[in-house]
């Protein structure tokens, strides 16, 4: 989507501080930390939020998911945190799906 933040991320038409990437995801720490590490994990594909999954996206979920746990792994952290905001009313200011990892010193509500 040509207007979206989060898809020109993705493409590295707007800058990140990438902490992984492959074919269908995409990891960058958030501009915004709320705890001593924040990150934004997302598909590379635009879709707006957890009520816009369908059936077609289970392995893509899935994938979000142990992409997480393994940068978690991977940056040796004990405890973390993952949160989804769904919709305005849940909290979701950028309306491209995304998980927030966050692990260490956490500050206020994402
Ligand atoms: P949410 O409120 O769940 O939609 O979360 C959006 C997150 O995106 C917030 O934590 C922001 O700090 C973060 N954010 C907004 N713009 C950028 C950006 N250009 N690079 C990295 N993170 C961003
Ligand atoms: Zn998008």
């Amino acid at each position: 989507m040509e207007s979206c933040l989060f898809c020109k991320i993705a493409k590295g038409e707007v800058g990140s501080v990438k902490v992984f990437e492959n074919e269908n995801i995409f990891a960058f720490n958030d501009i915004n930390p709320k705890a001593k590490i924040h990150i934004l994990i997302i598909p590379k594909n635009h879709i707006e939020s957890i009520k816009h999954l369908q059936q077609t996206d289970i392995k893509l979920a899935g994938e979000i998911l142990l992409v997480a746990k393994e940068i978690a792994d991977v940056k040796n952290m004990s405890g973390y945190k993952l949160i989804f905001n769904v919709g305005r009313e849940g909290g979701q200011d950028v309306s491209h799906l995304h998980v927030h990892l966050l692990s260490a010193d956490f500050k206020g509500v994402i």
